[in-house]
């Protein structure tokens, strides 16, 4: 007989806002929960809105999750985590939003049906959430939060689906969109990849012999686990006490996958191994690439750091232009939650990265950046460099100019607010005051990839959405999918 014991000390939404987020699951190991901490610890940098960790000892779940970083969450330490110290682990990170919202929604997600308990963590965005629930609200369902990721345990207790022979694939199947999922029953852990693998999700094992499951191989290396390889897009991987065992809810290779070629620009860790390549090695082409594509007569070449690091120096490499470290990020200042008006965001942007002088002072500098959102933030950048005695600023963009939404887990703002929208190349040179500006080429950007062209996602670029969605299903997007970008501070 299962207890449910929910430890949940956050507080629910208005309305989710879906986001990049970070998912880790380890099976049978003793130490599973403070491995899934530490795991959690490397995954922060996709999500520092809220955390949380589940838990079973094989017959119940307890859970615990709050707002903040992972560490602020479990800050009493010892007592949050020895609650819940149990063999099998599962636990998410979640993406910021913005403070005016006051969104609250932390996973995993812990729920009881008839078959017992389950928690859910989910990393992407669901398209046809809001046409699911609508269905179910209209035969009388009652939904505690307002995630879309609710909607799957709704799914899942539907007795028709209880029924059928497989009631986690059939499930599967009636979702649309991006998802990589974590699902910790009292006894295993199933992890889950959508048809189109948009969002990462990697198998690793440790030495003794236990399975993990993480967004990113960055979060082995933190524990000492040796990657295997990828869940595979439409591929269920259970984790139990026979070991690692994988089916597929789609025909393997039914589907031509859409990886969001964003994660290797701008999400995913430098250490990490996605998508079949290392994202420093990948960074560092991008930067090769934009040099040939986007030279400059320069003295010195910097990034902002540090999704730009990478890029920037394959760009030194290639232009051989010396790199420097023309700014410097705090990595202590976390999300305020202050009003996020313009002046405040300055501020913040301000204390986030810091301009080294003698780097800059009376030279001509190329500024390497993964992508430009808005541009208001890089404009405040810009304006530093100037302040510092820049002479001249060639701003270079290792992505293409960014002019769609993305419906597939990445919060950009409107498309009415992303810099490149309505703008040419020279309107946004001078928005940004630069001397210069060059972007990426998409074919450029392609040919930095391993796998063929038609494998990624750019719809953000191209407009071109490859999961196939009706007005309805883009209506809810549009409306509860455009917060967050990523040139704001975090
Ligand atoms: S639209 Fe852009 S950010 Fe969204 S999944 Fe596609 S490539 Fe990634």
């Amino acid at each position: 007989m299962s207890k449910a014991s929910s430890l949940n000390n956050g507080s629910h939404a208005l309305y989710n806002k879906k986001e990049n987020c970070g998912l880790f699951g380890i099976f049978g190991d003793p130490e599973a929960v403070q491995k899934t901490y530490f795991g959690l610890h490397s995954l922060q940098h996709r999500g520092q809105e809220s955390a949380g960790i589940a838990s079973s000892d094989g017959e119940s779940i307890q859970c615990y999750t709050g707002m903040g970083t992972i560490r602020r969450v479990f800050r009493s330490g010892r007592d949050t985590l020895e609650k819940l110290r149990n063999p099998i682990a599962i636990g998410h990170v979640r993406y910021s939003t913005t403070g005016s919202t006051k969104v609250v929604n932390s996973q995993p997600l812990l729920a009881e049906y008839s078959r017992g308990q389950v928690a859910v963590a989910h990393n992407g965005n669901l398209i046809n959430a809001g046409l699911l629930r609508d269905e179910y609200e209209a035969y009388g369902s009652i939904f505690k939060s307002t995630s879309d990721t609710e909607i799957i345990v709704h799914l899942l207790a539907k007795p028709t689906h209880i029924s059928k022979s497989d009631p986690l694939a059939h499930v599967l199947n009636h979702l649309q969109g991006a998802y990589s999922l974590l699902f910790l029953f009292s006894d295993c852990i199933e992890a889950a990849r959508d048809p189109y693998g948009i969002r990462p999700l990697c198998i690793g094992q440790t030495d003794d012999g236990h399975y993990v499951v993480a967004s990113e191989t960055c979060a082995f290396d933190a524990i000492g686990v040796n990657f295997i390889r990828e869940v595979e897009p439409g591929e269920i991987v259970r984790l139990d006490k026979s070991g690692l065992s994988s089916r597929f809810f789609v025909e393997p290779g039914s589907v031509t996958p859409a990886h969001c070629i964003f994660e290797h620009i701008y999400f995913a860790k430098q250490n990490s191994h996605i998508f079949g390549e290392n994202v420093h090695e990948f960074r560092k082409k991008l930067g090769r690439q934009l040099a040939i594509e986007q030279p400059a007569s320069a003295d010195v070449v910097i990034p902002v750091p540090d999704s730009g690091t990478s890029a920037a120096i394959g760009y030194a490499e290639q232009s051989g232009i010396p790199f420097d470290m023309g700014m410097v990020r705090s990595h202590y200042i976390g999300r305020t939650f202050i009003s996020p008006n313009q002046k405040l965001r300055e501020l913040e942007v301000n204390l986030k990265l810091q301009i080294v002088n003698e780097v800059v002072g009376r030279k001509r500098i190329v500024v390497v950046d993964d992508s430009i959102v808005r541009g208001t933030t890089t404009r405040g950048k810009i304006k530093a460099l100037r302040q510092a005695g820049a002479e001249e600023i060639h701003m270079r963009v290792s992505c293409p100019p960014i002019r769609f939404p993305c419906f597939y887990g990445v919060d950009f703002p409107t498309r009415e607010e992303l810099l490149a929208n309505k703008r040419d190349l020279e309107q946004i040179r001078q928005f940004l005051e630069v001397d210069s500006v060059g972007y990426m080429s998409l074919q450029g950007l392609l040919s930095c990839a391993n796998l063929p062209d038609d494998h990624y996602c750019t719809a953000c670029w191209t407009g071109k959405y490859k999961i196939p969605a009706n007005v309805a299903v883009n209506k809810f997007a549009m409306e509860h999918h455009q917060m967050r970008m990523f040139d704001e501070p975090e």
